[in-house]
């Protein structure tokens, strides 16, 4: 299949999941041409505002795969992602993402997040959510990790 067919792919699931119990967002995994995950955005059906599109494809590729990193992926999206997602895909490393509908659309049907990229431009400070620095001496998970040998780097 080509760019477009795993596309269409990912438009048919986000329908699907319109009519089923869902956001209108779905994207899969391909790996080596074979789509090695899929998700469809959950947030309301499982009370999980981190449920996206995105993070679910994510994580049942990486099930599937047994691993952590996507590195020989491609992501499919059927909308372009929205910051967390984004940071998600960092995290994951893929080789490349193609979206479909974009994030101005997708604020047209009410899913506006560009209040959150504003936010990350903001200082902590004036951002709408508090973010509170306490300070603390106490850094035991930090040195814990540097002086663990066995450890797992990512
Ligand atoms: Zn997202």
């Amino acid at each position: 299949m080509n760019h477009e067919q795993y596309m269409t792919q990912a438009i048919d699931l986000a329908y699907e999941n319109v009519i089923k119990d869902g956001g209108p967002f779905a994207a899969i995994v391909v790996k080596d041409e074979v789509i090695v995950g899929q998700g469809v955005n959950l947030v309301t059906k499982n009370n999980d505002p981190t449920a996206h599109a995105e993070v679910m494809a994510i994580r049942d590729a990486c099930k599937n795969l047994g691993t952590f990193q996507l590195d020989q992926c491609i992501l499919y999206t059927s909308c372009e992602p929205c910051p967390m997602c984004l940071g998600a895909i960092y995290w994951a490393r893929p080789k490349a993402v193609y979206y479909a509908m974009n994030k101005h659309e997708a604020a047209q049907i009410g899913f506006d997040d560009a209040f959150i990229y504003e936010e990350i431009a903001q200082v902590k400070e004036k951002r709408k959510i508090p973010f509170i620095h306490i300070k603390t001496d106490d850094k035991r998970p930090f040195v814990g990790w540097k002086n663990k040998e066995d450890k797992i780097e990512y």
